[in-house]
């Protein structure tokens, strides 16, 4: 347990995400919003239950319990918020405000502990679409729960204020919310503080659990298939593969292939059967694409109904777990031609608006909020487009505003069944277009052309922490072989020079790139090569770059450019991989304000 007391904080106030399937509280102290974890846990799964000895459960308990006792379980208790409902739990009857008030208190008492006084008032949020009985059966719940409710916030408004919080210039914004059961859109004005909301569409049953149900029914055919047995007709069995899709779920939206196991799920002929099923990105992207879809007809409509232009539109802002989908940002991207903002977990946005708005009821003075993230998008140069026009492209596999620390992966083929060699250029920016991108190393997996008769694929990962060092590594999945690289200040800012010396070298590489793989034939993790690690070129030329610049320095900046190329030099020496990785970091920053 943490405590997290402020002797300023008199009276605290909470923002609180009420969620159809997770909720989340948080709070500013020193003037940030900070969400309230425990035991690393930041989302509580908005479920009420019962245990077997009457005991009140709430959060992952219950939600444990939900399929053995649904009768003792209730969850998505939103959807029925404002509703003349009764819902039973363990045979009595309950209205859904009590219901959400249980959810309530449990997250004050989590305040609590975290700041270590009495907390009693509360921002609670809603969805833009509720209407007004909504409202009042949501402040109902806050009251049972013994807060008192200062402000009940839309969702769109408190996700905005995040980012734009103590701004004052006017701004048009689109808040994506595609959580576990729902999906709407805003569109969003604000203006010195004030946000409106100015459209709002939406699907009230359309979220990542239709994603979970896509996934499984795909996964259980091909468990029929081969078994000949139906993993959807018993209810606790479907409710385990259920669980299992949603983890494999989530890992898709970093790792180019999954798979989807689970133990002894069922007995098959008088034999205990295991499920192992493996499912690729694509297969995935190609189940939910209709989905996505649906989706995207609610953003058109939704600017449609706002009076904007999509030019006007300044910003897009990722709201709610499933917006993790590289295919929903993808779609996004390809609709509304702009990058999403995200810097913030999107499952955390709406808490940490809500805890933003809280703070200036209480008086306190909140800044933007400051998160580590990557600052621009690092990927490879490999073959795009269709055989008759293919052209070497930037791919990006980590994009700019991902949270850091970051772990992404794709999949890539190799270029024709000969290809003993792939050269992979690894590339800083923004463009599509390779030359206006920036290598900032290069990886070579020689002597692939073992057996080749099947196409070899190439599995990339990009891994990104806090201090911008960029590990990439890529692996054959035919021979094994792999390598690996460190790129030490993967995020410092491109040069002109650079941008052109890369245009020169990249120029030269058309004959053994690879193309992004389509499909994803057997990929078998663990069976890698020793990796070999270099981590020569950026350095190199760095230093290079530096030599060339110090006659037409001042003596300053002459001082400080020989004084880093000695260390730089003691560290080679010395074999310090770090320490040099941290020096040229450095000297590439003071060339880059040398030069500017
Ligand atoms: P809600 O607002 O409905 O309470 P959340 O914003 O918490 O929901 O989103 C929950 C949904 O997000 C779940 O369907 C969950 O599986 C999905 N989700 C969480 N993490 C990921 C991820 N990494 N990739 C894809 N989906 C995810
Ligand atoms: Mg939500």
């Amino acid at each position: 347990m943490t405590h997290m007391h402020d002797e300023t904080i008199s009276s605290p106030v909470i923002g609180i995400d009420l969620g159809t399937t997770n909720s989340v509280v948080a709070v500013c102290l020193d003037g940030r919003p900070r969400v309230l974890e425990e035991e690393g846990n930041a989302l509580v799964p908005s479920v009420v239950g019962l245990a077997a000895d009457g005991r009140l459960l709430v959060g992952e308990a219950a939600r444990n319990q939900l399929a053995a006792f649904p009768d003792r379980t209730i969850a998505s208790v939103k959807r029925r918020m404002g509703q003349a409902v009764k819902l039973s739990l363990a045979g009595t009857d309950y209205t859904p405000q009590e219901i959400s008030a249980v959810i309530l208190r449990s997250l004050k008492e989590r305040a609590e502990r975290a700041l270590g006084c009495p907390v009693s008032r509360a921002v609670i949020t809603v969805p833009a679409f509720f209407d007004e009985p909504q409202r009042q059966a949501t402040l109902e719940a806050g009251r049972l729960a013994g807060l008192t409710v200062e402000r009940i916030i839309n969702e769109p408004t408190a996700a905005s204020l995040v980012y734009h919080a103590g701004s004052t210039d006017r701004r048009h914004v689109i808040v994506y919310d595609l959580g576990g059961g729902t999906f709407d859109v805003s569109i969003v004005r604000i203006e010195r503080g004030v946000v409106e909301v100015l459209s709002s569409k939406g699907d009230t049953s359309l979220g990542g659990d239709d994603f979970d149900e896509l996934l499984a029914r795909h996964v259980a055919a091909r468990f029929q298939q081969e078994h000949d047995h139906d993993l959807m007709a018993d209810a606790g069995t479907r409710w385990r593969l259920l669980t299992a899709c949603e983890r494999a779920k989530c890992a898709l939206s970093t790792a180019a292939s999954v798979q989807v196991v689970e133990e002894f799920i069922v007995m098959v002929r008088g034999r205990r059967v295991s499920l192992d099923v493996e499912v690729a990105r694509h297969e995935y992207d190609e189940l939910i694409s209709g989905l996505v879809d649906r989706t995207i007809g609610c953003v058109d409509t939704a600017i449609r109904d706002s009076g904007l232009a999509l030019s006007q539109i300044d910003e897009l802002i990722l709201v709610g777990g499933s917006t993790r989908t590289p295919l929903v940002q993808q779609r996004l991207r390809d609709e509304l031609r702009r990058e999403p903002r995200w810097s913030v977990d999107p499952d955390l946005a709406v808490a940490l608006g809500a805890a933003t708005q809280a703070a200036s009821i209480a008086g306190q003075a909140v800044g933007p909020v400051l998160v580590d993230v990557a600052t621009h998008t690092l990927g490879i140069a490999a073959v795009c487009g269709s055989p008759w026009s293919e052209q070497l492209s930037f791919v990006p596999i980590l994009r700019r505003n991902s949270p850091l620390p970051a772990r992404y992966e794709d999949l890539f083929s190799t270029h024709g069944d000969d290809q003993d060699l792939a050269l992979i250029p690894v590339l800083q920016g923004e463009s599509p277009r390779l030359e206006e991108n920036r290598e900032i190393g290069r990886l070579k997996l020689e002597g692939l052309n073992a057996s080749a008769d099947c196409d070899g694929k190439i599995l990339v990962r990009f891994e990104l922490s806090l201090d911008g060092t960029l590990q990439v590594m890529a692996v054959e999945s035919r021979s094994g072989i792999s390598q690996r690289l460190a790129i030490v200040g993967a995020l410092s800012r491109m040069q002109e020079k650079d941008a052109s010396a890369a245009a020169e070298r990249l120029a030269a590489l058309t004959g053994v790139a690879m193309l992004p793989a389509d499909d994803a034939g057997g990929f078998e993790a663990g069976r890698h090569e020793p990796a070999t690690a270099s981590a020569g070129r950026p350095h190199e030329a760095v230093v290079r770059r530096a030599r060339q610049a110090l006659p037409g320095l001042g003596p300053e900046d002459t001082a400080d450019v020989e004084r880093l190329l000695r260390l730089i030099e003691e560290a080679a020496i010395a074999g310090d991989e770090p320490l040099l990785g941290g020096l040229v970091a450095e000297l590439d920053d003071l060339l880059f304000y040398a030069a500017g």
